[in-house]
């Protein structure tokens, strides 16, 4: 192995999070237009030249890799990549291979996921309102989701839903989604929302619910616990004592836990950001296609991109403007 991503400001990056595909199945309104316009198939990483990146990295001290997209699992043959990153569990480089999907193809691929090593899936899941859920997912059908939640229990992953916080949508579901929770043992993360793409009409001001206010709330029904469990990202973490299930809050907006941040972020056409919150990036897929037989040019190119991780992102909703916002969706960089 080389010698490990260190970026300027002393983190020690051991976790990629790679988008392997820009499409989806569902149009969520806070992350896509309904009239999405997909890249074309040549500009996507192949399945093979993925295998190339991921091991790169992981030969460079990654020791966590999340897959994610648009929707990893709406990809064609996306379980041969998955399999072939077995081999890296297998030798230990590689701790954690993991997924966040919006379990709409979960009920199909539950059994295989297990059996390639992944024991841990984050489903993205708003509503347990079916009419709400066709509204927010556009596309999208809740008996369908539901129905891979159970596959994925059935079939040993640990399952953690990952909630977005929307002022006036899914607010009156708090306590609901919480004990829904709780009796299946999942563990519930709510995200604020980030200003991220442009989706059309839709306010993200007005969608937007502070975390501090939901856990506040929380608190008048339940007894909140402060966890230390730390994992390098935007999360912090209380246990409820009368369910003893674990809560998240992902707040990039309200808070800003960057510098701890551990992670980087690689798109389905190979460009690796530093910061999901800046517009800089690197373009490894040049260095990875135009030196197919040697690593070294895309090695370099790794660590040069790490040299420019910068400190912190710069969202900011408190002047009642969406500032720090960047251009390119959720989607394209993977939640
Ligand atoms: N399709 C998969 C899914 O929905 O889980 C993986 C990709 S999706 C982009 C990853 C996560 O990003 C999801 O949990 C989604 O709710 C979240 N997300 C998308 N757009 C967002 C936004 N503008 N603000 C906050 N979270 C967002
Ligand atoms: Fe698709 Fe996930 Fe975006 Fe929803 S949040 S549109 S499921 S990529």
């Amino acid at each position: 192995m080389s010698a490990p991503l260190i970026d300027p400001f002393h983190r020690a990056i051991n976790y990629l999070r790679v988008s392997v595909t820009d499409r989806c199945d569902f149009r969520c309104v806070y992350c896509m237009s309904e009239n999405m316009t997909f890249l074309p198939k040549k500009e996507l990483l192949s399945l093979e030249e993925l295998d190339r990146m991921c091991s790169t990295f992981i030969g460079m001290g990654v020791e966590k890799l999340r897959i994610t997209g648009g929707e990893p699992l709406v990809r064609r043959d996306i379980m041969t990549f998955f399999a072939a990153m077995t081999r890296h569990l297998d030798s230990g480089a590689l701790k954690e291979l993991t997924l966040t999907t919006n379990g709409s193809q979960l009920e199909r691929f539950a059994d295989q996921l297990h059996v390639v090593g992944v024991r841990r899936v984050n489903v993205s899941l708003d509503t347990l309102d079916e009419k709400k859920f066709a509204d927010i997912t556009r596309w999208g059908r809740l008996p369908q989701v539901l129905r891979g939640i159970d596959a994925a229990q059935k079939a040993g992953l640990r399952v953690k839903i990952n909630a977005v916080a929307l002022k006036g949508f899914n607010e009156d579901e708090l306590v609901s989604m919480t004990e829904w929770c709780a009796d299946r043992d999942i563990d519930l993360t709510w995200i604020e929302v980030m200003p991220m793409g442009d989706i059309g009409n839709e306010d993200r001001l007005g969608q937007y619910w502070k975390l501090t206010d939901l856990r506040a709330r929380l608190a008048e029904r339940y007894t909140l616990t402060e966890l230390a469990e730390r994992t390098g990202g935007p999360a912090r973490y209380v246990r409820l004592e009368e369910t003893g299930q674990k809560i998240g809050f992902i707040t990039p907006l309200t808070h800003n836990f960057c510098e701890s941040c551990n992670r980087v972020r690689l798109t389905c056409t190979g460009e690796l950001y530093m910061c999901l919150g800046q517009e800089d990036m690197a373009d490894l897929r040049a260095p990875l296609r135009n030196f197919p037989t040697t690593t070294a040019p895309l090695q370099e190119a790794i660590r040069n991109a790490i040299t420019r991780k910068p400190k912190g992102h710069d969202f900011d909703y408190s002047r009642q403007s969406v500032d720090g916002r960047v251009t390119r969706h959720m989607s394209h960089t993977g939640g």
